[in-house]
């Protein structure tokens, strides 16, 4: 069970995101507690017990036909009749119990979303809505239920009533057998007990057998799982290869996600970067700017056309090792529940305190984790909660400063960070970006000015490219937009 759990996380974190795009959280992890738990009391009680009936019925079989050969075959009638029907009933206990914990992936889901999201079912006033909805669910799981125990207790009685009818035939059958001096006395009540064992094992072997098969049925979707093709990370290949110069260069890249593959998101872009420069792809929302970021982080492969990284095609390279190379400051920043230390090592698990600090002073954060009293043990709360916007924008630039990659990828916050935030963050990310190709996700152009390559998508393809003084000075879509974002802060 250990193994199997262990296995089954590791094959999890290690899919790609397409894996995801078509899953939910709550099912994932209702397959690893709720299906895994089915498995766990099968292997424990079931299992042990199924194999000490079967001991029980194969030893009591073979003395009963050393006890009268006769007798033994009488009994032996009523078994492929049991046999037959226990097929049957099994498989329609898997059926029911995949359903079973497809219903309750489905009932952890909601509970999984909601609770995750608990400020916005308050916020709508839909607890109401939100119990009916887990209600349906979990009425679901209980009629599957009941059907389930119905259909166990009518396998039972039919087992039962062929065991009891069996040994009262064979009662009558050893009667008439001593009777007519076949057997004797002794052979007779001899031949009964082992009946009794037999019977009795039959009976529980029929109960262990239906726990299995619910089992089999429970742990389908898990089977899935563990059978699953993961992505090719391995440990091995960090910081196996050489630092990256950092040239990229996209020909003719075209792309669909796998989801909806009928929507081209990406339609030939063809741009190249040389080491060290900063990129700012600009464009209206759903043009494919952060698409363009998961090729690079290759999240997706491209349909067609290709990414070069340093002149060699991006697949080429080992991915774990890759990835190693890259960093990513989000827009929203999601920090892990533990203290500020955990998470800016993240970036690098074990990282010595001294480097972790100097990662937070680069990041301009040193100032505010040292006036909390905890310093760098102040946990930050699920999610990050106790950190204001900014805080948390300063050490996920401290995670990529420890990082310290040769892609940068900024995904510049949309909302804005008060002034004096704002100042101190781009003044750290200034301070990141140097030595490095950086790619920036822009949403207000004011912090682009000084990229030394602009990119302007419309759907899908680059438009525009060129420096901000070259595309200001033209009649194009980014001097429009330019010209509307100036008047906007005006405003
Ligand atoms: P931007 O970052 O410029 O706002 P995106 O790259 O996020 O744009 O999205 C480009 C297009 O791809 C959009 O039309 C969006 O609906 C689609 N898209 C984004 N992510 C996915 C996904 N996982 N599956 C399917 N379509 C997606």
């Amino acid at each position: 069970l250990y193994s199997l759990r262990n296995a089954a996380y590791s094959t999890l974190v290690k899919m790609p995101l397409s894996f995801f795009a078509s899953r939910r959280v709550g099912e994932l992890n209702s397959r690893i507690s709720s299906d895994l738990s089915q498995i766990g009391d099968t292997f424990t009680l079931n299992l042990a017990e199924f194999l000490r009936q079967l001991i029980i019925i194969i030893g009591g079989i073979v003395a009963l036909f050393l006890t009268s050969m006769k007798l033994a075959l009488v009994m032996l009638a009523v078994i492929p009749v049991v046999a037959v029907l226990a097929v049957i009933f099994g498989r329609y206990i898997r059926r029911l119990s995949k359903q079973v914990q497809d219903a309750i992936a489905e009932s952890n889901t909601i509970v999984e979303e909601t609770l995750q999201g608990i400020t916005n079912v308050k916020a709508f006033a839909n607890e109401f809505f939100e119990i009916v909805r887990y209600g349906r669910v979990t009425s679901g799981i209980r009629d599957l239920a009941v059907k389930g125990g119905k259909a166990r207790g009518a396998f039972f009685s039919f087992i039962i009533f062929c065991l009891f009818g069996a040994i009262i035939l064979l009662i009558w059958v050893a009667v008439r057998l001593e009777k007519s001096g076949e057997i004797s006395h002794c052979t007779m009540i001899q031949f009964m007990l082992y009946t009794i064992f037999v019977g009795a094992s039959i009976g529980g072997i029929a109960e262990q057998y239906s726990q299995i098969q619910k089992a089999v049925g429970a742990t389908e979707r898990l089977m899935e799982i563990l059978d699953a093709t993961p992505e090719a990370v391995y440990e091995k290949d960090k910081g196996a290869m050489n630092r990256f110069h950092g040239e990229v260069d996209f020909k003719d890249v075209k792309f669909s996600y796998p989801s909806r593959v009928e929507v081209e998101v990406l339609k030939g872009l063809n741009f190249k970067v040389a080491s060290g420069q900063s990129v700012a792809l600009v464009g209206q929302s759903g043009a494919g700017k952060s698409t363009i970021v998961s090729l690079i982080l290759r999240f997706y492969d491209p349909v067609s056309g290709q990414i070069l990284i340093d002149g060699k095609p991006s697949a080429s390279y080992p991915l774990t090792a890759m990835r190693d190379q890259m960093a990513i400051v989000p827009q929203d920043v999601l920090l892990f529940g533990g203290t500020i230390y955990e998470n800016i090592s993240y970036a690098k698990p074990g990282a010595s305190r001294d480097l972790v600090r100097e990662a937070a002073q680069k990041a301009n954060a040193l100032e505010f984790i040292d006036s909390f009293p905890e310093g760098f043990d102040t946990v930050v709360g699920e999610r990050g909660i106790k950190l204001s916007g900014g805080q948390r924008q300063r050490i996920a630039i401290a995670r990529a400063v420890l990082k310290d990659p040769a892609i940068l990828i900024l995904d510049e916050a949309t909302s804005s960070l008060d002034s004096e935030s704002e100042r101190l963050v781009q003044a750290a990310l200034d301070e990141l970006m140097k030595g490095r190709t950086t790619f920036i996700i822009a949403h207000r152009l004011s912090t682009i000015r000084n990229a030394d390559l602009i990119l302007v998508l419309e759907e899908g393809v680059v438009k525009e490219q060129g420096t901000h003084a070259e595309l200001i000075s033209g009649n194009g879509l980014y001097a429009t937009l330019s010209k509307l974002q100036f008047s906007n802060s005006l405003s």
